[in-house]
């Protein structure tokens, strides 16, 4: 084709540069504003500091850095378990390329329930599984196939109700799953008011990109947990609003 910096420019360079690009742009977006992000800037400062050791030729401090960085790959996979796990989950499912499959009257009983239980302080989780499969959760609650229907939500989480403990799993338009056992996140834990149920819907989206609505026993406070955060405080309209942007087709 043509010659750019005594490179010779195929369509092979161009699809190469073009890959890379596109990778690199989606990990930025994927790390933006998480903690991530602040890990990666601290690399970049030590890496800084490392050539900076080697150019004024500080010999000890340039050995001790290498050493640290030429274990990076092996710090980078811990750091960040969950989002490679999370990120390679959810190439490996064809959903990556779609938004999600849950209807949106399905988006609505659930809105509904959420609502009626949020008026009458009953306690509630509910995790809406998109791309990354939560099978290994499901199979250690109680599982259960039922298309998703208010009064049905509002019943599992009655107080009196052997399932109303742990969290009911929502695959596509049915219920999957109660009782289940999500792992807690370490995140809020000088914050009383935000207790297990609430770290609980906090551990599944950060380990996966599942949504999840908590509603609070003590407030009746509506919250939703994805990509490691919680958004607390929402009415109908904003519950709503959230769901469809997240899952609705
Ligand atoms: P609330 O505002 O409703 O009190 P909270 O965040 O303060 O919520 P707790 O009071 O500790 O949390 O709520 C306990 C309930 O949370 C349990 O009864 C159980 O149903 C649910 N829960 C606790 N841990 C988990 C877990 N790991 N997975 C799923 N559900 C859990
Ligand atoms: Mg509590």
């Amino acid at each position: 084709m043509f010659e750019l910096f005594g490179i010779q420019i195929t369509w092979r360079v161009l699809l190469d540069i073009g890959l890379v690009a596109f990778i690199y742009y989606n990990m930025i977006l994927l790390v933006r504003g998480t903690r991530a992000a602040a890990v990666l800037y601290g690399m970049v400062v030590v890496l800084i500091i490392y050539y900076l050791s080697d150019l004024f030729n500080l010999y000890t401090l340039n050995a001790l850095l290498g050493e640290f960085l030429a274990s990076i790959f092996l710090i980078v996979v811990i750091l960040f378990k969950n989002d490679i796990r999370k990120a390679l989950a959810s190439v490996g499912t064809k959903r990556f390329w779609t938004k999600s499959n849950v209807r949106d009257d399905t988006l609505d009983k659930l809105t509904k329930a959420v609502m009626t239980m949020s008026g009458s302080r009953t306690g509630a989780i509910i995790v809406i599984e998109k791309g990354v499969p939560l099978g290994d959760i499901i199979e250690r609650g109680i599982e259960i196939d039922a298309k998703v229907n208010t009064e049905l939500l509002e019943t599992i989480f009655a107080t009196d109700a052997p399932l109303h403990d742990g969290a009911v799993i929502i695959r596509r338009d049915r219920i999957v799953a109660a009782a289940c056992i999500l792992p807690l996140s370490s995140k809020l834990r000088g914050q009383p008011m935000y207790g297990t149920r609430h770290r609980a819907a906090l551990g599944i989206s950060e380990g996966s990109d599942a949504i999840t609505v908590v509603v609070s026993e003590e407030r009746g406070e509506v919250s939703v947990a994805m990509n490691g955060r919680l958004t607390t405080s929402l009415d109908a309209v904003r519950l709503r609003r959230v769901l469809r942007n997240a899952l609705g087709r």
